[in-house]
């Protein structure tokens, strides 16, 4: 099997997962109990959190532990949406956030929030210009991803923020890093609110992470008995033991990971531009770990089952909107063809030049074969 679509989700680390087997196994107490086995749980979900702080340079009760990005992207922006209301109503959003911002955006237009999309550039960066201008006297938050899902490009996250903060530095800044962490350097200390999910940096599914700044202003949307919790509920003791080492894990050796990964990229780049009616959707802002590419002759489906059958797994958009259009090659190029035919191909460090020069072989094979029956 070759795996190339690392951006939906990671295979787990044995590392990782050794963490998480013996959490399950020795610490069977509620970290809310009184007693001593809920103690020692609690003293092990406050040793990795002061971990995964220490590791991203903030402080321990600024990490809340949720269910994934998705739910790190909801109490971000619908808690300080709702925490902020008497400042203001008004949220700047970019055009190529992950679907769950959008879904959020609309749940939140109906209780009168007015939502704005910040344009881009033609190689997708934010354009500073229009962020500036969309700014309002009434606007709380401005949510930007740090690397897109679909065609991986990297935002200025520190850029971004010195807009924001000087236009206004009452404005929070979110930035969904689910795709950043493990991948690019990050610096909390460009925003207010970073949301992030272990599935994508080899931990496992189920946790996700919100980092919020301790001067950022916010309710919970999910309500428990601990009123003063911001996600009141059993905390997950496995799950953040073993987040704990992804993290410490993922975020080591990021630059010589990147230029391994680069080559592979290169390689790919330089062979598939060969072919007739394919076009890189990725652009020069790209971290080279997400490839995207149209196949215009051809539907995603039919390609992705295609190479299936070579037992190699690439991506269309994303995971999270499968069959859709591309939402984010549909901002950039205005081109429904391109991007109604795209795929993904994402890579990691685990990726070897083996695999890709056997994805390689078998995507001539299946593109010829797939492209010429169209042209017939
Ligand atoms: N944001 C981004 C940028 C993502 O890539 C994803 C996963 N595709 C999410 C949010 C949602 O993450 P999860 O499905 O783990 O909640």
């Amino acid at each position: 099997m070759i795996y190339l679509d690392y951006s939906a989700t990671t295979p787990i680390s044995y590392d990782v997962l050794d963490s998480y087997n013996k959490a399950s196994k020795d610490f069977l107490g509620n970290p809310n109990s009184l007693h001593s086995l809920g103690m020692k749980s609690k003293e092990l979900v406050n040793s990795a959190t002061k971990q995964i702080s220490e590791l991203f340079g903030v402080n321990e009760s600024e990490i809340l532990y949720t269910s994934g990005a998705t739910e790190s992207n909801n109490l971000a922006l619908i808690g300080t949406a709702f925490a902020n209301q008497k400042r203001g109503n008004h949220i700047i959003v970019s055009k190529l956030e992950h679907p769950s911002i959008y879904g959020i955006c609309s749940y939140l237009e109906k209780f009168g929030f007015e939502i704005s999309y910040v344009n881009h550039t033609e190689d997708g960066l934010v354009d500073f210009e229009d962020l500036k201008e969309k700014m309002r006297s009434t606007t709380i938050l401005v949510s930007i991803c740090a690397v897109n899902s679909e065609l991986g490009v990297r935002q200025p996250i520190k850029s971004i923020r010195q807009i924001i903060k000087k236009e206004n530095p009452n404005v929070y800044f979110h930035s969904d890093m689910t795709q950043a962490l493990g991948k690019i350097p990050i610096n909390l200390k460009d925003v207010d609110l970073a949301s992030f999910s272990l599935h994508k940096i080899y931990g496992p599914k189920g946790i996700g992470i919100l980092y919020k700044n301790s001067g950022v202003k916010m309710i919970p949307i999910i309500h428990g008995s601990d009123k003063e919790n911001l996600r009141p509920g059993t905390p997950a003791v496995p799950l953040i033991a073993a987040a704990a080492k992804a993290i410490r894990l993922g975020i080591q050796d990021l630059d010589r990971k990147e230029t391994f990964i680069r080559k592979l990229n290169e390689r790919i780049v330089e062979e598939v531009s060969l072919l007739q009616n394919v076009v890189i959707n990725s652009t020069k802002y790209s971290i080279p770990h997400i490839l995207n590419i149209s196949l215009l002759n051809i539907r995603p489906e039919t390609f992705i089952h295609a190479m299936e059958e070579y037992e190699i797994y690439i991506g269309t958009n994303t995971a999270c909107s499968s069959g859709e259009i591309s939402s984010s090659v549909m901002v950039l190029y205005n081109d429904k063809k391109r991007a109604s035919t795209t795929i993904r191909i994402s890579l990691s460090y685990l990726t070897t030049a083996e695999e890709i020069t056997r994805f390689l072989n078998c995507f001539q094979i299946a593109y010829k074969k797939l492209n010429s029956l169209m042209e017939d």
